[in-house]
């Protein structure tokens, strides 16, 4: 098959298709079998301008417009993407090689979720307090920051374009977004339905770039927030960018986040769980739950039952809908990935099922089996370092107090899940986790109505729920006199 997804050009601006051949080459591949399938350019200076200026010159009447008009376009460009869910589902799949069974359920539809929630809540959620203050009263209003960017990382290209554009545009803001470079093309597709849902040019842009494209919009004296989806590393770079010009800033970060499974949860359960925790979108979600802590009663059976279906995941084309795990989004993260499998050998983990490449695969494609390690410790580098594949730790722990303490010991903050049966435990052990979304008896699952994002060194501020509204707006304060003004002077 021949796959091709050039888009009309590389990026988006104030309304329409831009090109500048003059930027760097970005080439799109199908990472199921290492297929160009696109080519674009960077965005040069000049492109970053002009998004910024168009972006600058409409947000004014977008945000004096009613809250309801505003979540009317919005709603309609939710509903546009749910027709369209079967054809975003295959751009998205050749974007990321992510299986088509699950970008079908879970990207575009989720996009569509926030479009459909933010143009919903922003005629109630943005109102302001009154405060009275005896015969003085006082009021705030949620006021618009202005121009926002978003730049995104790869797992997810789409929905993390609407996560960053409904709370942002629903609050009365203009957004420049900037997607990873290795999935450059599901961002234009959302940037056209918005327009095509009636949303007035220039306030939805989308730019082309890599890490040097970045900081051009980071520093940028016009811009008042960044929203950054993306590792550690260059989290710190670019809060640190932006601290330079005090611009607000959501980071939406790494992790290696703690699963924990007691000896009295429902084991069937507990092994879905941490398969979809660690499997899913072949290992490439921010919040899973690398670090599998299983009580030591139960790490026979749990181990039996998981190795048995993990083994039964079916690998292969992602454009079938069969196929459980695709490859990995590019040769480079794969190569990561085998070489954590190689570190976790070598410094004494237990291989129990995978740890090479699946032989039913086209050798083209970025392909790696779904893996599990036994007998991992916590000074090995598998259970410290985020691996971003499908690479499943699994640690023996004994008792509450000392899960709790190891679960808690890193760097990271973004996630945590207990599954057990006994539910004052599960409220007591999610208590002391030190995590910004955690779940019980159940694992990864991130509804719009729900806040998103982590603790510690995994970021701060929030996707998601009425939480997001308050990260594209700040508060001013009206103090009312109502009486003569008394001067003691
Ligand atoms: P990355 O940090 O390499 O890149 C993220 C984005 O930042 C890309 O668009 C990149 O071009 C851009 N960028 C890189 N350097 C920059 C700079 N100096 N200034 C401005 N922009 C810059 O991350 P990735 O490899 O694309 O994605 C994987 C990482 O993202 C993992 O660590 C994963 O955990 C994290 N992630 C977090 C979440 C979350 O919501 N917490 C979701 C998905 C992925």
């Amino acid at each position: 098959m021949t796959l091709k997804a050039q888009p009309k050009a590389s990026h988006f601006i104030d309304g329409e298709y831009v090109e500048d051949e003059a930027g760097s080459v970005i080439e799109s591949i199908y990472p199921a079998t290492g297929e160009v399938i696109a080519r674009l350019h960077a965005a040069t200076p000049a492109i970053v301008e002009k998004a910024i200026a168009a972006a600058k010159r409409a947000q004014p009447e977008w945000a004096a417009m009613s809250p309801t008009a505003r979540g009317r376009i919005l709603k309609r460009a939710a509903e546009i993407m749910r027709e369209r869910n079967r054809e975003l589902s295959e751009l998205e799949t050749l974007d990321t090689g992510k299986p088509i069974q699950e970008t079908i359920v879970a990207d575009a539809t989720s996009g569509a979720d926030s479009f459909e929630f933010f143009g919903g809540i922003a005629a109630a959620g943005l109102n302001g307090s009154y405060i009275p203050l005896g015969g003085d009263f006082a009021y705030t209003k949620r006021v618009p920051l202005g121009v926002c960017v978003g730049i995104g990382a790869w797992n997810y290209p789409q929905q993390i374009a609407c996560w960053k554009g409904a709370p942002a545009l629903a609050a009365g803001n203009a957004m420049v977004f900037k997607p990873s470079e290795n999935t450059p093309l599901g961002a234009l597709a959302i940037a056209e339905i918005l327009h095509e849902a009636g949303l007035p040019k220039g306030l939805y842009n989308v730019i082309q770039g890599d890490r040097e494209t970045g900081p051009l919009l980071v520093n940028h004296a016009d811009v008042a927030k960044v929203s950054l989806t993306g590792s550690v590393p260059t989290g710190r770079k670019v809060a640190a960018a932006a601290a330079g010009s005090l611009k607000h800033v959501t980071m939406e970060l790494g992790g290696k986040s703690p699963l924990v499974v007691f000896d009295d949860a429902d084991i069937d359960s507990a092994v879905g769980g941490a398969m979809l925790g660690n499997f899913y979108s072949t290992g490439q979600v921010c919040s899973n739950g690398t670090r599998v802590f299983v009580q030591r009663k139960i790490k026979a059976e749990f181990l039996k039952r998981l190795k048995a279906r993990t083994e039964a995941i079916l690998i292969g084309d992602p454009m079938d809908e069969a196929t459980q795990l695709g490859p990995m989004v590019s040769w480079a993260q794969r190569d990561k990935v085998l070489s954590y499998v190689e570190k976790g050998k070598a410094e004494g983990a237990t291989l129990v099922t995978g740890g090479g490449i699946p032989n039913n695969v086209s050798g083209e494609g970025y392909y790696v089996q779904p893996t599990v390690f036994a007998d991992v410790t916590d000074d090995m580098t598998i259970a410290r370092e985020e691996i971003f594949g499908p690479v499943m730790c699994v640690l023996d722990f004994d008792d509450e107090a000392e899960v709790i303490a190891r679960g808690n010991a890193t760097e990271f903050g973004l996630s945590a899940g207990v599954f057990t049966a006994d539910l004052t435990r599960a409220h007591r052990v999610v208590d002391q986790l030190e995590a910004g979304t955690l779940w019980i008896n159940t694992y990864n699952l991130c509804p719009v109505e729900i806040p998103f994002g982590g603790l510690k060194q995994s970021g701060f501020g929030r996707e998601n729920s009425l939480a997001a509204l308050e990260h594209y707006s700040e508060l001013k304060t009206v103090y009312v006199g109502m009486g003569k003004v008394e001067a003691p002077y």
